[in-house]
């Protein structure tokens, strides 16, 4: 894979190619938008570009694909750099990830330790930080120094679908670019040759609300978790008191959903185009949906659906101290509750 295989984010993907094409990379990136939309996969294949080797430096490696080998802004994906950055082994990249739901200092230790010294390969040192938000405090104070004084010829590229949860001092030093929910004929044409089966292809379009990562790689488990929103949320705003969730991956994960509910409702409001809609395809086992998501849509203050999504946003801040489930669940509710009262 590379830069050529990212669908539906030609902005970031062409300041990228230019980075690598003029040798510019800026120091720091975050990467942003919503899980499932291409950020790691993107993070990963800029690398690859930084640090591949051409077919023009290594001769004996084969031209694949259409612009594969020839395309100097990006990636081959034959050469021996791109294989082991493809394979996590390559000495000049590191790949960190949360464990348990978050990343402790010791792993920023080791990035620190690593960008130290210069690249082995003549290309970057870069590292990854995906869900870079579940830094603990600790760990993002020792991240920082590496964003302050960062080593020439390094790229830190941070991951982060909720990047508010990121210190606003970590974040002013990282150039920012964000992805965007694919649109649903940006979807199709994804899905046409994976999913063979109409009917599924179209659930799973809305379903995943233009997330290509989360159509593909998780396929029923996408259709699974998002029919479980959908029933949280319809509980949610029938009045039930119950908190549906079971652990914070389940709160985040409604969270993300009610952004998108959000935004499908003002997308509505504004233009009263239901073809726009990311997630309104039918869910098997709710009845009322996708009939709520667009009487809300239709019917609500655009100030007050705007005051929503500005509410989720705290939410997700007030995530990193635990609050209790209760607590959450009703304010959510209480929140919600003004699409119908009319604020
Ligand atoms: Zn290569």
């Amino acid at each position: 894979m590379a830069l050529r295989d990212v669908i539906g984010q030609a902005g970031v993907v062409e300041a990228l190619k230019s980075a690598v094409l003029n040798r510019k990379a800026a120091s720091a990136y975050l990467f942003h938008g919503p899980s499932g939309a291409g950020k790691f996969f993107t993070a990963l294949n800029f690398v690859k570009a930084l640090n591949c080797r051409r077919p023009a430096d290594f001769p004996g490696v084969e031209e694949k694909g259409p612009a594969g080998g020839k395309d100097a802004a990006d990636a081959c994906d034959h050469c021996p750099a791109c294989a082991r950055i493809e394979a996590g082994s390559h000495p000049d990249v590191v790949i960190i990830r949360p464990e348990k739901g978050v990343i402790k200092i010791e792993e920023i230790r080791k990035l620190e330790e690593s960008l130290s010294f210069r690249p082995y390969e003549g290309g970057y040192k870069a590292a990854i930080v995906d869900e870079a938000h579940l830094m603990n405090v600790r760990a993002s104070n020792a991240f920082l120094k590496c964003l302050e004084e960062p080593p020439p010829e390094s790229v830190i590229v941070l991951v982060s679908s909720s990047p508010e949860r990121l210190p606003e001092t970590v974040r002013s030093r990282c150039l920012a670019l964000r992805f965007k929910p694919l649109s649903a004929s940006q979807m199709e044409s994804l899905l046409e040759d994976r999913v063979k089966d109409p009917e599924k292809r179209r659930a799973l379009i809305g379903l995943s609300m233009g997330r290509p990562g989360l159509a593909i790689e998780s396929g029923e488990d996408a259709l699974r978790k998002r029919r479980e929103f959908i029933k949280s949320l319809m509980g949610m705003l029938e009045g039930s008191r119950n908190p549906s969730w079971s652990d914070k991956e389940e709160i985040e994960e409604f969270m993300d959903g009610l952004e998108l509910f959000l935004r499908d409702a003002l997308v509505l409001n504004s233009t009263g185009r239901e073809d726009l809609l990311l997630g309104a395809a039918p869910a098997p086992g709710v009845p009322g949906w996708p009939e709520k998501l667009k009487s809300l849509g239709r019917s609500a203050k655009k100030e007050v659906i705007i005051d929503c999504y500005h509410g989720v946003a705290g939410i997700r801040k007030s995530l990193v101290y635990n609050p209790n489930k209760s607590i959450l669940w009703n304010y959510t509710a209480g929140l919600l509750s003004r699409l119908e009262n009319g604020g």
